[in-house]
């Protein structure tokens, strides 16, 4: 059996071998490939068991090192017989198999903390509504280019499994997703960052926001105060439930408002970072991500910098050569004096607020798809203000026709990203941009944001 104790700043440690041990990993992703490998490595005896078919990808890698799977189907018997279960995060308690196991009182855990049980690295971790890829990328550039030995994962690329079995690396910089967050117990993590919380994924949580901003706390747990925890204080949510789910680390706020008590702030063309030991001052014209939204985020990440003694110019160099990534306000191309944009991550209305309000033209807004409760109302003042067309790219367009309507010169329906590029190619007066930042997520019409993200960015370089 597997025991897990507090021991100060590394806060598990497997207290018992794991030889021969019988270890069940329900799911076959990234995330239960890469703990099958790690788990095979330590010793145990694994099997990976996913209800759904597993990808050739993960089965070819997981027959490579002899792990023994199976697919469309859960053994129960061989479940069952488990020492500990590892779920994948995106396997809910209430799956059955789950619910067998804890009442048998088979020990269910989360990758984060089953790898984190193998590697003393330091840990740096970032959750929140919005900003978790861009933050978590930033936060790597940075400490990478610094010269730290880090790692890169949880929610974006490689699982932090695969990376504790593969590579020794001193720092991890891991994107944790509610969902990664809502299966832990015993993960620590040394710096948490939690960017905001804004309604969103609320049907995972019966729609009670309460439940989904507890879950976000969760970033903090575990943590002392010799450990850290950095978040937005400009962000209502995150203020109101702080003061129900207070984290126990030192903690370090942002602002975009207010210079007091704050470790990073703005002023003028400059952002402000003051940590205990470190102060940078950093001019934005400088940096290359743009909008108030990665302000934030530039915030967030020189708070972490400052905490682990970056040097000044190196942070400046990194942030003048960070490359905003793939579907976050990508800027496409400039045809007949009209931008392209795509930022079709934008899958709710917050996201696609800080879109809509960092465009200095006029926009042809490309939104609409599936609908997750939306509430259009916060929109309108930028709509009204920025957008002279809109161009609906969704199988129900009608919530957006009502809340818009009296708003913009036009609003017309497409069922395909590249009927949408053709009528905004038609439409979009000179000296304009062509924004798509649905607020709205893909399956209507894709197979997924990036699908969505990448047939509008060949639909305009075709014009
Ligand atoms: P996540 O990984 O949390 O989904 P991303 O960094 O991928 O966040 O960005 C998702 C969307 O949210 C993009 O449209 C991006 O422009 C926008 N965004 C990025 N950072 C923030 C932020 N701090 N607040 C609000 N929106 C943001």
């Amino acid at each position: 059996m597997v025991g897990y104790c507090n021991s100060g700043t590394r806060n598990i440690s497997i207290t018992q071998t794991a030889l021969n041990k019988k270890l069940v990993i329900l799911g076959a992703g990234e995330s239960g490939t890469g703990t099958a490998i790690l788990a095979q490595k330590k010793g145990w005896d694994v099997f990976v068991s996913d209800l759904g078919p597993i990808s050739e990808k993960y089965k070819s890698e997981l027959n490579s090192y002899g792990i023994s799977w199976e697919e469309n189907n859960h053994d129960g018997g061989r479940i069952l017989d488990a020492d500990t279960i590892v779920k994948s995060p995106g396997i809910p308690d209430k799956a059955p198999m789950v619910k067998a196991a804890r009442e048998r009182h088979i020990p269910v855990i989360s990758e984060m903390e089953f790898a984190q049980s193998y590697t003393s690295a330091f840990i740096i971790s970032i959750s929140g509504t919005n900003g978790k890829t861009t933050t978590t990328s930033l936060i790597y550039h940075i400490l990478k280019n610094a010269g730290f030995n880090v790692g890169l994962g949880g929610n974006i690329g490689l699982s932090f499994a695969r990376q504790v079995a593969l590579n020794n690396y001193d720092y991890f910089v891991l994107e944790l997703s509610s969902f990664q967050l809502d299966g832990n117990i015993h993960f620590k993590s040394n710096i948490a960052v939690l960017t905001n919380i804004t309604p969103d994924h609320l049907d995972r949580y019966e729609y009670d926001e309460s439940r989904y901003a507890a879950s976000k706390f969760r970033l903090g747990m575990n943590q002392t105060a010799a450990d850290h925890f950095i978040y937005c204080s400009d962000d209502p949510l995150t203020i109101q439930y702080m003061e129900k789910w207070k984290p126990t680390a030192t903690m370090h706020s942002f602002s975009l408002k207010k210079k007091e008590n704050s470790s990073a702030w703005k002023e003028d063309h400059y952002i402000y970072i003051q940590t205990l030991k470190n102060k940078y001052t950093i001019n934005m014209q400088e940096i290359t991500l743009r909008g108030i939204h990665n302000t934030y985020n530039t915030m967030a990440a020189g708070i972490v910098s400052g905490l682990l003694d970056v040097r000044k110019e190196s942070i400046r160099e990194s942030l003048m050569g960070f490359q905003n990534i793939e579907h976050r306000l990508e800027f496409v191309t400039k045809t007949n004096d009209v931008e392209y944009i795509n930022d079709s991550k934008a899958t709710n209305v917050n996201s696609a607020w800080y879109a809509l309000e960092s465009m200095d033209k006029p926009v042809v807004w490309i939104a609409g798809g599936v609908d997750k409760g939306n509430n259009y109302e916060e929109l309108r003042p930028l709509v009204k203000q920025k957008v002279n067309l809109i161009i609906c790219l969704g199988l129900d367009n009608r919530k957006i026709h009502q809340a818009f309507q009296g708003d913009v010169d036009m609003i017309v329906n497409t069922m395909s990203a590249k009927e949408a590029v053709h009528v905004a190619s038609r439409l979009a007066k000179s000296g304009s941009v062509v924004l798509l930042s649905p607020a709205c997520a893909s399956f209507d019409l894709f197979d997924n944001y990036e699908d969505r993200g990448r047939q509008f960015k060949d639909a305009v370089r075709n014009l």
